[in-house]
């Protein structure tokens, strides 16, 4: 089945819009019942927060709406299989250091379907770190190391590289004093250490700081960067274990089918998906307004991205906190391009090109049946790309980071994404510490569930299941309370 989302470049065939996905859900409507105002739960939105509180309200016997705008589930995470290999558009990398995603490959016996994406064994086996003076190329070992190095002195601020600024990630407030921290952004805080930092080191903390916000250096909160140094074990050789290794051989939307086809099986999973959501009105019971239809449900639980909630109208209005950190939004502009070429030999290639290339941070991911090379590459809004516009640009883009035999481009700009206007998560300085309590309250029967506002790996697959959880048990805990009083009265 092909999604209208994504795009792919080849030479014979140009540019088209839409590429293959087993994500991609047919027929698009199924209602359990002919009643559409009677539902214990809707759940708006089908990526990892939603489709876990869907399943997990199904499986406890509630009975439960999807409602999706597109046409395919798994949201900011999917994959498109063309000639027989996984594309990952979006969210790709998963470790067993993540708890609620892991335990989810295990529930459905995923363990052993994943794979190493870095391959070191033969080929260039090269790092090039290209700045505004100049390329050098080096080995992985002087990668880690200039890297690390840069590192360590960006998150050194308390002399024990964050530990004591923020002992425990998953309760990030723990020390208070740490909320400091996000009025720095990452661009001040190269100002203070940046006489301490050799030139390869500067561009490289650059290029790496960039590749988690993909925003630009002055947008990026050096608190949220903080965070997720703290989540990867407060080091280097975690990031890159816990940021970009492990992925599955067969696609992330071959382990999204299996929320979606649990939740279906209890044969309490009623769904629309190219159903965009314009309303939610909350008077005791909750309607939910789509183009074609409206539905009521005791409760609704909105999984959609912090970027396009405002675009959904509330009644009653959102609270001012959640108002405005929606109007301020996370700073995520990345763009993501994979490029596969016939150049075996590139398969243990990897580059950071600061600040000239739109393309910042890129490496071998993956080798496809026929036997070519995948390069993923990643820009971010300090010199935006939007491919889809200009894939003149964005092949001079990839020829500059490693020349190479192009064969295909694939790619998802989530910029322009109507459902998205943004990727992942990444918080402006401030943002965090002064609206996520907001962000994650519920109003009235309305709750939120997004990997944008989780505690413990937000900004990722495993905060969107962390999120995804929350909401489902609190939905089904008031519902079963609400039973329990109503047989006792
Ligand atoms: P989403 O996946 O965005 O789901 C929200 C859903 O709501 C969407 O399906 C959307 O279409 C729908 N929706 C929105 N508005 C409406 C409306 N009005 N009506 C109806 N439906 C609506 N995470 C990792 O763990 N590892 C990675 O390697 C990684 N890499 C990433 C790379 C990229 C390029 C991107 C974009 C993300 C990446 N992430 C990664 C992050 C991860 O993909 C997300 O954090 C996670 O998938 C978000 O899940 P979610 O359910 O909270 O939101």
């Amino acid at each position: 089945m092909t999604s209208r989302d994504g795009y792919q470049w080849t030479k014979d065939g140009g540019l088209t819009q839409g590429v293959p996905s087993i994500g991609v859900i047919q027929p698009p409507t199924h209602l359990e019942s002919t009643s559409s105002d009677n539902f214990d739960v809707i759940v708006v939105g089908a990526g990892y927060a939603g489709l876990t509180a869907a399943r997990d309200a199904s499986v406890a016997g509630l009975k439960v709406l999807l409602l999706e705008g597109r046409d395919r589930i798994g949201g900011r995470s999917w994959s498109s299989n063309i000639n027989g290999y996984p594309f990952e558009m979006g969210g790709t990398w998963v470790t067993w250091g993540q708890p609620h995603v892991w335990r989810e490959i295990s529930r459905y016996g995923m363990r052993n379907k994943v794979e190493i994406s870095q391959e070191y064994s033969h080929g260039v086996n090269t790092f090039s770190l290209a700045s505004a003076t100049g390329k050098r190329v080096m080995s992985h070992d002087e990668e880690d190391q200039i890297i690390e190095s840069g590192l360590k002195k960006f998150v050194n601020i308390d002399g024990e590289y964050g530990r004591k600024a923020m002992p425990f990630p998953h309760d990030e407030f723990a020390n208070p004093k740490c909320k400091e921290y996000d009025s720095l952004s990452a661009a001040d805080r190269l100002k203070q250490i940046e006489h301490k930092l050799s030139p390869d080191e500067y561009t490289a903390v650059c290029g790496f700081v960039l590749l988690c916000s993909c925003g630009d250096l002055e947008n990026t909160s050096f608190y949220e960067f903080l965070h997720w140094w703290a989540l990867c074990n407060y080091s280097y050789e975690y990031c890159v274990e816990y940021l970009m290794k492990y992925k599955f051989q067969t696609g992330q939307s071959s382990f999204a089918i299996n929320f979606f086809q649990e939740a279906l099986s209890t044969g309490n999973l009623s769904y629309v998906f190219n159903s965009r959501v314009s309303h939610i009105r909350d008077n005791g019971k909750v309607t939910v307004v789509t183009a074609e239809k409206t539905f009521g449900a005791s409760r609704v639980i909105s999984a959609v991205p912090l970027n396009v909630l405002n675009d959904i109208s509330f009644e009653p209005a959102l609270p001012h906190g959640k108002r405005a950190a929606a109007s301020i939004g996370h700073v995520n502009k990345c763009s993501k391009v994979h490029a596969e070429c016939t150049d075996r030999e590139l398969r243990s290639w990897s580059g950071i090109d600061y600040p000239n290339n739109k393309l910042m941070y890129a490496f071998g991911d993956g080798t496809t049946p026929s036997g070519n090379t995948h390069i993923v590459a990643f820009g971010a809004s300090h010199n935006h790309l939007d491919p889809e516009k200009d894939i003149g640009k964005t092949i001079e883009a990839i020829q500059t980071l490693v020349p190479m035999n192009l064969e295909r481009v694939v790619f998802h700009n989530w910029s322009n994404d109507e459902f998205a206007k943004g990727a992942w998560f990444f918080s402006p300085p401030k943002m965090v510490t002064n609206y996520l309590q907001d962000m994650r309250a519920s109003h009235g029967n309305v709750l939120f569930a997004s990997a944008d506002w989780a505690v413990g790996w937000r900004s990722f697959i495993d905060g969107a299941i962390e999120e995804g959880t929350r909401a489902a048990s609190t939905v089904v805990q008031a519902l079963r309370s609400n039973t329990a009083a109503a047989s006792h009265g």
